[in-house]
């Protein structure tokens, strides 16, 4: 378990990241140790590129989380890990703390970039929310790449379901999240998050989980921003993204605390388990988990990019 952090890293522009909870040490070998730990780097890299060019804090978790759902380590884009039925089902959300503006996509099988889409739904379409062909209908007339559903598919992922399927068998859990995310500040002093996300392996009957619900896995308003990683059905009954920034924004709690209290305390109690990347507007943040590890990272103005993924690495 991680102790509560919420440390000031200085002016913005700052920005996030995670690639989920839940790695266990026996299962990371060196090379994948070195992957993932890069490609965090590189996702870190991109956001601050575009922060540092002038973009958003939107800009930056679009382009951050874009690099996760190409990396092949994190169940996000390509990569993601398969339903009970064998296929890849995607989740995205995406959320401007300054608008209050938000879009995001459930359960789609063919666009290669799922965060792209969510974007997409807020800025060109009049919902929040879009949902399987119907989404898959607004990202042709969006010009959002397509892709085979093959696209997606790794050896790795298909292991995990046949291995959650023998499981299943025994009733038994598996807390293995690899859902990527972003938060980022921006120079003018707003918030962004993103989430994005292959959901639960082996899940059925056209499950969504948290990470495109505004509110559970993806929230941002004016003081706070979370994406979080876990399991899902927990952060949606305690609308944890909500309810971090809400204790941000109208309890005046610290990053830190209001983070703890809901992922480290409320949704343990309840049985489940995970982590989020938390930042406030005054550069606060947070990246609490109770599982083994959880990648992560975060990028300040220097453009120096810190990675980690066990509790004892300090970033
Ligand atoms: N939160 C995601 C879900 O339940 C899973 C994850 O974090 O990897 O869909």
């Amino acid at each position: 378990m991680t102790k509560p952090r919420a440390e000031l890293y200085g002016a913005p522009p700052m920005l996030l990241v995670h690639g989920g909870a839940g790695v266990i040490r026996r299962d990371m070998d060196a090379d994948a140790e070195r992957g993932v730990r890069a490609a965090l780097a590189e996702a870190l890299r991109r956001g601050h590129e575009s922060a540092a060019a002038g973009g958003s804090a939107l800009d930056a978790v679009t382009a951050a989380v874009v690099a996760l759902e190409d990396a092949p380590y994190f169940n996000a884009g390509h990569g993601a890990v398969f339903t009970h039925d064998g296929i890849n089902e995607l989740d995205a959300a995406i959320m401007d703390g300054a608008t209050l503006r938000a879009g995001a996509v459930a359960g789609v099988r063919r666009v290669r970039n799922p965060v792209l889409l969510a974007r997409a739904v807020m800025e060109h379409s009049p919902h929040v929310m879009l949902a399987g062909e119907g989404a898959e209908g607004f990202a042709r007339e969006q010009d959002i790449a397509l892709v085979d559903p093959d696209y997606f598919r790794t050896g790795r992922r298909w292991r995990e379901l046949q291995a959650a399927r023998r499981q299943a068998n025994r009733n038994e859990h598996v807390d293995h999240f690899g859902t990527v995310g972003a938060v980022a500040l921006d120079a003018r002093g707003r918030l962004a998050a993103a989430t994005s996300t292959g959901g639960m392996t082996d899940k059925r009957w056209g499950r969504i989980g948290d990470s495109p619900v505004i509110g559970a896995g993806t929230y941002a308003n004016a003081a706070c921003a979370m994406s979080g990683t876990g399991w899902g059905e927990f952060y949606l009954r305690t609308a944890a993204a909500h309810a971090v920034c809400m204790r941000v924004a109208a309890m005046r709690q610290a990053v830190g605390e209001a983070a703890e209290a809901v992922i480290n305390e409320e949704i343990p109690a309840l049985g489940g388990s995970g982590g989020a990347i938390v930042l406030g507007a005054d550069g606060a943040l947070a990246m609490p988990f109770n599982t083994d590890g959880m990648f992560r990272g975060r990028i300040g103005n220097d453009g120096e990019p810190h990675v980690a993924i066990w509790p004892d690495e300090h970033i």
